[in-house]
C-alpha cells in the first residue's frame, strides 16, 4: 500500500480518537452509517457546534448517499451514538436536533492536528516542490497500471502518477493440435510472467497431391477421367477430361465444283476413321471472267467461217453456228446469263437478246460493225449490218441472215 499516505494518516487518526473518547464514547471515528440508527436526540443534543465541526472534517469520506440514507432512517426507538455520526446535515434532519446548520463553521472548526497536509501547506511560505524519488506504491503488473508517488520535502506534498502495464512477455508458440491438410491446428503460448495463455489456430495445409492418372481416356468424341491422390491423407481429386475432336485428314475432293453444280469433298478422322462429306460451292464467276469465256468460243466460231466467200456466206455460217448454240440451251428470261453471250456460248441459257448479243461478239471477231435492233424491248431482237455493200439482217436464235429489212417481223 502507500506507505506514505499510511504514515502522514496515523497521526491524523490518533488525534480523531482523542477527540471522541473526550465525548465518551470513544467510537472509531470511521463508523459505518449502521451505527448511525442508534443516535438518540438527546445525544445529538450534547454535541457542541465546533465537535461537530470537527467531525465533519474527519469524517468527510462517507457519500452524500450514505448520509441521506441515514436521515431518512426514522427509527427514534433505537439508542443514538452522537459521537459516530457527526454529519452536520444529519443532525440537523433529526427531529429534536438543536444544532442549526448555520452554527457550524469549518474553518475555525478545524484543527491542525486533524488535517495537518493542507494547513502546513497554507503555512508555508510560496515555493518550488522540492520532490524526493520516485516511490513505487503499487506495482504495475502485465495488464494492469501501477502507481508512484513522491514527496515534497519542504510542504510534504504528495504527487502521484500511474505506471503503465508492463505487457505480458510471452514464451515460443506450442503446438496443441496439428494441422492437417483439410483440418486447423492449433497452438499455444504462455505469458513468463502471468502465465496468461494465448492460443491461435494453424491453417490447414492442403493436399499433397501425386501425379494424375487417368481412369477413363477420352476419345474423340467423348469426355475422360483422371484422378490423383494425396500422398499424406490419400484423398481423391477426380477431375473429367474433354474429349479430344477428331483428328482431320485433309479434304478430298469428291467432285470439282463447276459453273453448273455444286461440287463435293470428304475428309476422315486419323483416331477413329469417322468420314464426313462436305459442297464445294457451284463456280459463279464474275462478269469479266463471263465475257473472257464467251469470247473464246466467239472467237473459235470466227476462226472456223468459211475464208474467201461472200460476207453474206460468213455472216449466215456464224447465224448458224450461234443458232446451234441456242439450240442446245434453255430458252429462259430468269437470272443473270441469258441476255448475255457467256449465257449462249457457256451456260446455256438463252433469250433473243442474248442470242443477238452472241452473233454480234461473232462478227466484231469476223470484222464487222453491227446494230443490235430493238435492244432493251420486250420483243423481238437482231442484228443489222452491212453486208456486200448493202444494208442486210442476221438472227442469231433462228440463224439465217439476208438483205434488206427483217422479213420476219
Ligand atoms: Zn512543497
Ligand atoms: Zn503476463
Ligand atoms: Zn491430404
Ligand atoms: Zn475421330
Amino acid at each position: 500500500m502507500r506507505k506514505e499516505i499510511r504514515n502522514s494518516f496515523y497521526p491524523l487518526l490518533f488525534a480523531l480518537l482523542l477527540l471522541l473518547t473526550g465525548c465518551g464514547n470513544g467510537s472509531d471515528a470511521k463508523s459505518t452509517p449502521k451505527s448511525a440508527e442508534t443516535v438518540t436526540p438527546g445525544a445529538a443534543s450534547e454535541i457542541t457546534p465546533s465537535e461537530a465541526a470537527d467531525i465533519t472534517d474527519v469524517t468527510s469520506k462517507p457519500s452524500p448517499t450514505d448520509i441521506t440514507d441515514i436521515a431518512s432512517d426514522p427509527s427514534p426507538t433505537e439508542p443514538a451514538d452522537a459521537s459516530t455520526d457527526p454529519t452536520p446535515t444529519d443532525i440537523t434532519n433529526e427531529a429534536t436536533g438543536p444544532v442549526p446548520t448555520g452554527t457550524v463553521d469549518e474553518t475555525n472548526g478545524t484543527t491542525p492536528l486533524i488535517s495537518p497536509s493542507p494547513q502546513a501547506a497554507e503555512s508555508n511560505p510560496p515555493h518550488t516542490h522540492t520532490f524526493g524519488g520516485w516511490i513505487i506504491d503499487e506495482e504495475a503488473s502485465c495488464e494492469l497500471k501501477g502507481l508512484k508517488s513522491r514527496k515534497c520535502s519542504v510542504c510534504g506534498k504528495t504527487e502521484t502518477q500511474d505506471i503503465e502495464p508492463l505487457g505480458h512477455r510471452f514464451g515460443d508458440w506450442k503446438t496443441v493440435s496439428n494441422a492437417t491438410c483439410v483440418g486447423e491446428g492449433s497452438q499455444e503460448r504462455s505469458c513468463t510472467v502471468c502465465g496468461k495463455k494465448e492460443t491461435a489456430t494453424v491453417k490447414a495445409k492442403g493436399h499433397n497431391y501425386g501425379e494424375w492418372t487417368t481412369v477413363k481416356a477420352a476419345t474423340c468424341t467423348e469426355k475422360g477421367s483422371r484422378k490423383r491422390t494425396c500422398l499424406v491423407c490419400g484423398a481423391e481429386d477426380k477431375q473429367t477430361v474433354d474429349a479430344k475432336g477428331h483428328s482431320w485428314s485433309n479434304w478430298k475432293i469428291l467432285k470439282e465444283a463447276t459453273i453448273f453444280e455444286a461440287g463435293e469433298k470428304t475428309r476422315s478422322c486419323q483416331v477413329c476413321s469417322k468420314t464426313e462429306t462436305a459442297v464445294i460451292d457451284i463456280i459463279v464467276p464474275t462478269d469479266e471472267e463471263k465475257t473472257a469465256m464467251a469470247l473464246k468460243v466467239a472467237k473459235q466460231i470466227a476462226e472456223n467461217a468459211p475464208k474467201n466467200a461472200s460476207d453474206i456466206d460468213k455472216v449466215t455460217y456464224a447465224a448458224e453456228a450461234v443458232s446451234d448454240y441456242c439450240s442446245r440451251c434453255n430458252y429462259t428470261m430468269e437470272g443473270k446469263d441469258y441476255k448475255l453471250p457467256y449465257g449462249v456460248f457457256v451456260k446455256g441459257e438463252y433469250s433473243c437478246a442474248g442470242a443477238t448479243r452472241a452473233l454480234g461478239m461473232v462478227l466484231e471477231c469476223m470484222g464487222f460493225k453491227w446494230k443490235h435492233v430493238n435492244e432493251h424491248q420486250y420483243t423481238h431482237q437482231w442484228c443489222e449490218l452491212q453486208m456486200d455493200g448493202q444494208i442486210g439482217w442476221a438472227d442469231g436464235q433462228i440463224g439465217m441472215a439476208g438483205y434488206g429489212e427483217f422479213p420476219f417481223y
